[in-house]
């Protein structure tokens, strides 16, 4: 176990698919942080429209022009963020806002991760306002009846979408 870094956040989501809220997210931690790991939720009972491996190679796909890509780390979370937090050393949670709702949800979350870990913090973005109504459940609705997501999505993710 590493001690925790509060230079280094974790980015933890489903991103199933990475849409461009996330893509949005990535970048703007890449400027605030010294380093950035995405931790894809891989629960095994949970089956999603992509594979945790699928959404792995999907961020890498959309990141790796990113400024400070390589200072971006991406993972898949099996167990509890915490312990994922430990693992990796990060010491922060990242995590976007685009509404009240999230933050119902968001600050149960941190209050209970804080309570497990007190080390760590979590830290969260506003949604930019051109992607605020951006999700993924919304992507996946969207696509899975034949409709046009590609100003929700990044052109990689649109590709893996168009060939499920
Ligand atoms: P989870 O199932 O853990 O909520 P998601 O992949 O849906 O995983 O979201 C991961 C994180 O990305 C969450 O903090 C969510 O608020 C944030 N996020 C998702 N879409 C956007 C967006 N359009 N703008 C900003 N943040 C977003």
């Amino acid at each position: 176990m590493t001690a925790l870094d509060p230079q280094h956040a974790i980015f933890p989501g489903s991103f199933d698919p990475p849409t461009l809220g996330h893509a949005d997210l990535i970048a703007r931690a890449l400027h605030l942080f010294q380093t950035v790991t995405l931790a894809v939720g891989a629960h095994p009972k949970k089956v999603g429209m992509f594979s945790p491996d699928e959404r792995c190679e999907l961020l890498r796909g959309l990141t790796a022009d990113l400024p400070g890509q390589d200072r971006l780390r991406i993972v898949k979370l099996e167990g509890l963020l915490v312990d994922g937090c430990r693992e990796h050393g990060a010491g922060v949670v990242l995590r976007g806002l685009r509404s009240g709702a999230d933050f119902e949800y968001e600050a149960q979350m941190a209050a209970t991760n804080r309570t497990m870990e007190a080390e760590l913090d979590t830290l969260y973005l506003g949604a930019s306002p051109a992607v605020s109504h951006l999700s993924s459940t919304l992507v996946r609705q969207i696509a899975s009846m034949g409709g046009d997501v590609s100003a929700l999505v990044p052109p990689n993710v649109l590709a893996a979408l168009a060939a499920l």
